[in-house]
Formats: structure tokens, sequence, C-alpha cells
């Protein structure tokens, strides 16, 4: 059996198909295996996913560095801050 964690087409309507992978299992073909998925419409496992969403997240440290990148001020952007309060007052 092809083993792969990319969700099959059984998956497109579950709520866990995150797109490239499950977010319940690692195969989820062999879940499919007797024609029903353990975590398709399971509302315990819906619920799990929505705790999950919901709890804040630790940030990676590419996250953090483009947040940080993002609040620089470049003199570029000084500038066109300038221009912009020149033009309007
Ligand atoms: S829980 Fe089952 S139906 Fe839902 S995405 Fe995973 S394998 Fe597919």
């Amino acid at each position: 059996m092809k083993r792969s964690s990319k969700p099959v087409r059984q998956c497109h309507a579950c709520l866990l198909n995150l797109g490239k992978v499950c977010w319940e299992y690692a195969n989820p073909r062999r879940q499919w295996r007797n024609r029903r998925c353990p975590g398709f419409e399971n509302p315990a496992l819906y619920n799990e996913l929505t705790e999950w969403q919901a709890a804040p997240h630790v940030k990676t440290r590419k996250q953090l560095r483009q947040a940080a990148g993002r609040k620089r001020v470049t003199p570029a952007a000084l500038r066109r801050r300038a221009q912009i309060v020149k033009s309007t007052g």
C-alpha cells in the first residue's frame, strides 16, 4: 500500500483535512481501508481540532523574524511617510 500523509479523495468534506496532511492520521489512505475513516465526522476529534486552532501557538523563528522585519522602519519608508505628510498637510 502506498504510504502518504496526503488526504485522499474521500477526505474531501472532512474538517481534519488540512490540504496536504490529515490533522489526526499520518496515513489517511489506510484509515479508509474499511470504507469508513474513524475520524470522518467524528465530533470528538472535531472538537479537539477546534480547541487546538483556538489555542495560542508558539511562533517559529521564521515567523518572529518576519514580524520584526515588518516593524523595522527603513529610510525609504521614512521618506515615503514624509512625502505623504507633505502632500496631505
Ligand atoms: S480524519 Fe479521516 S477523513 Fe478526515 S482527513 Fe483524516 S483520513 Fe481523511
